[in-house]
């Protein structure tokens, strides 16, 4: 009884009134986060309106109150936490208003065209205004040119494989890996005796795709052909305008992408296609605004290209023309305010800060990272200086030096060799799955002194470097158990030991990418130092579908990839970041955040729009 007239005495009643500003209204995405927030206090909100009185966690509940741009509303807090809940959530409420403006420009543009409108799907944002050119592959015989065709395959293999390697911190390194994958299946190790036999080969496997969900991988099929045919002398060109121009085409292939890039293009419009094909993924990383229209279509002296509603408006009205002008210019606007904001700390609507680093490969990429506003580096894929051939320990030290300067946090990752990068110049047995074979820091465990020398370099540079407010934080790559890890940082102590190296501005973490981990995390948790989630691996081993592989694709948004990553944060207690492309995806940003991670690392180039993103949530 005294416990009850404890609590009943604790009740307090806090009311205040707001004030709907955007002229959206209180529409269904603010009032669900609204709803949300006030899920997290422990006391009665409602929100009162006309006379009603509504649960404010009831989403449905608050739709119905139609409240729009001018009206009140009373929010009331019974509870022990009343004070603190109203205060956070006016202030909560007020931002959500002032955010659900920005919208609006976006929406207020996205009008109905008067003229005739061909709707798809929007593949890459954005709003092109030019006349709209068809274009088609045009074949040409080069005489001069005479490789057979089945050294053309070996020799686009050892290109892609170079493209590769050399794209390593990019998105379309993947694309390069599948198309030398391709080109290593059995299909073309048999003897192509000429072009059309290597052709029907080709067509056959298409043939077989179709209607199948994985119909957009015979473009993939296409362009490999493609390649083959230029070494043997017959090439395939598209005849692109000089000026600007709206690109149809029925298909796209991903080498096609760089070279439209270096033209005048405004936009894509592909007949055939799909949102995931390589071509689309590629023209995601232009920025070319791209939409696919299974329509019958002409070509016109003028259209617009708006992809944010997927039309494609043929011979635009003035009323048009104007409407798609006004877009075009809030749409560049926005970019480049996220350009122009990307030095500005990043916090969500509910002041919670959010680090975002870089996932860099060399000293060029740091450069370009801190320009486009990185808050650190995330990930240093140290093996790409390794590459080639090996590089001295001056060459190391100086590389790690120059980048350390440039950020307070550098994130590198010893040499992680094996699967499907292998060192040229070191012997690994040839693997049946290299993938689940000798990797990461099994390899370095092995071949010890490129670990001790790289791990004398990083000391190095952190010797000749002035750290206050720096931190050099070395992880070790594939780690699946705690020996690994024991060993790893014993290795690292015992040298620093011997060169006498101050190691208070250093700290030792693991990649979480093995799945094994996570089911340890309390006993890493007493070694390490922090983590970094690699979910480009950790998903290939979670859904045991290897990452490269030509035709299957593991899903990184899977709600399992969403679970893991909930479970990890939820039982380390050790500072944890994210730096597998996951971390750049529209789609998982709300998500990651509101999962409790606060540092993402991604590629330079999503760094402005990622950190307004996060600005967002
Ligand atoms: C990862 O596995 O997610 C990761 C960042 O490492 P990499 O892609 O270099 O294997
Ligand atoms: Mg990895």
């Amino acid at each position: 009884m005294n416990f009850l007239k404890k609590i009943f005495n604790k009740q307090t009643i806090v009311k205040s009134t707001l004030t709907i500003t955007s002229s959206n209204g209180f529409h269904l995405r603010p009032i669900a986060k609204f709803a949300n927030e006030a899920k997290k206090f422990s006391c009665v909100v409602t929100i009162i309106a006309f006379d009603e009185e509504v649960s404010a966690t009831q989403v449905p509940k608050i739709i119905s109150l139609s409240l729009e741009k001018g009206e009140n509303f009373t929010l009331k807090c019974v509870g022990t936490d009343a004070n603190e809940a109203s205060a956070h959530l006016t202030t909560f409420f007020e931002e959500l208003m002032e955010n659900d403006r920005e919208v609006e420009t976006m929406v207020q543009t996205d009008e109905r065209y008067q003229a005739p409108t061909l709707n798809g799907v929007s593949v890459v944002p954005g709003i092109a205004i030019a006349p709209l050119v068809y274009c088609k592959a045009v074949e040409n015989i080069e005489s001069q040119k005479s490789l057979s065709i089945n050294d053309s395959v070996e020799l686009v293999k050892k290109e892609l494989e170079e493209l590769y390697h050399k794209n390593q911190a990019n998105s379309e390194a993947d694309i390069y890996l599948a198309h030398k994958e391709l080109l290593s299946s059995d299909i073309f190790q048999q003897n192509f005796k000429d072009v059309e036999s290597l052709k029907e080969t080709i067509t056959k496997e298409m043939e077989s795709l179709k209607g199948t969900k994985f119909e957009s991988r015979m473009a993939d099929y296409k362009d490999i052909q493609q390649q083959i045919l230029t070494h043997v002398g017959i090439t395939t060109t598209l005849k692109l305008p000089d000026t600007p121009y709206i690109l149809l085409i029925d298909d796209l292939l991903p080498s096609d992408v760089p070279k439209l890039a270096n033209s005048p293009i405004q936009g894509v419009v592909l007949k055939q296609g799909t949102p995931t094909s390589h071509a689309s993924i590629l023209l995601r990383s232009f920025a070319i605004p791209t939409v696919i229209i299974h329509d019958s279509i002409e070509e016109t002296t003028e259209a617009i290209l708006d992809t944010s509603s997927g039309n494609l408006v043929i011979a635009p009205t003035e009323l048009d023309r104007e409407k798609a002008h006004t877009k075009l210019k809030a749409f560049q606007k926005k970019k480049a305010q996220n350009y122009k904001n990307r030095f500005e700390s990043t916090e969500t609507l509910r002041g919670k800060r959010v680090k975002v680093l870089a996932n860099i490969g060399d000293v060029e990429s740091a450069k370009e990272a801190k320009e486009l506003g990185a808050d650190g580096i995330g990930l240093l894929r140290s093996e790409f200086l390794f590459m080639e051939r090996k590089p001295t320990l001056e060459e190391q030290t100086n590389a790690y030096r120059e980048i350390f300067e440039l950020f307070d946090e550098l994130n590198i990752r010893t040499l992680d060799v094996g699967g499907d990068k292998p060192l040229p110049y070191a012997h690994i047995e040839k693997e049946q799955n290299p993938f689940l074979g000798i990797r990461g820091i099994r390899f370095s465990l092995l071949e010890k002194t490129l670990l001790e020398e790289q791990l004398l370099a990083i000391f190095k540079a952190v010797e000749a470097t002035d750290t206050r407010n720096k931190t050099m934080k070395i992880m070790f790559p594939m780690v699946n158990n705690c020996d690994e890890f024991i060993e790893a940082k014993k290795i690292a102590i015992d040298i620093a030991n011997t060169y006498e190296i101050d190691l208070s501005a250093v700290e030792f973490g693991i990649m979480l990418e093995v799945p094994s981990v996570i089911f340890a995390l309390h006993e890493f948790d007493q070694l390490v130092d922090f983590y970094s989630i690699g979910t480009n691996d950790l998903t290939q081993y979670l859904f045991a579908i290897e990452r490269t592989h030509p035709s299957l694709q593991a899903d990184a948004l899977s709600p399992m990839v969403m679970n893991a990553l909930k479970l990890i944060i939820e039982t380390t207690k050790k500072p944890i970041s994210i730096c597998g492309e996951l971390a750049g995806l529209g789609a998982a940003t709300e998500t990651l955040v509101n999962l409790g991670y606060d540092t993402l690392s991604v590629s330079a180039k999503l760094i402005p729009s990622l950190k307004e993103r996060i600005r967002n949530v």
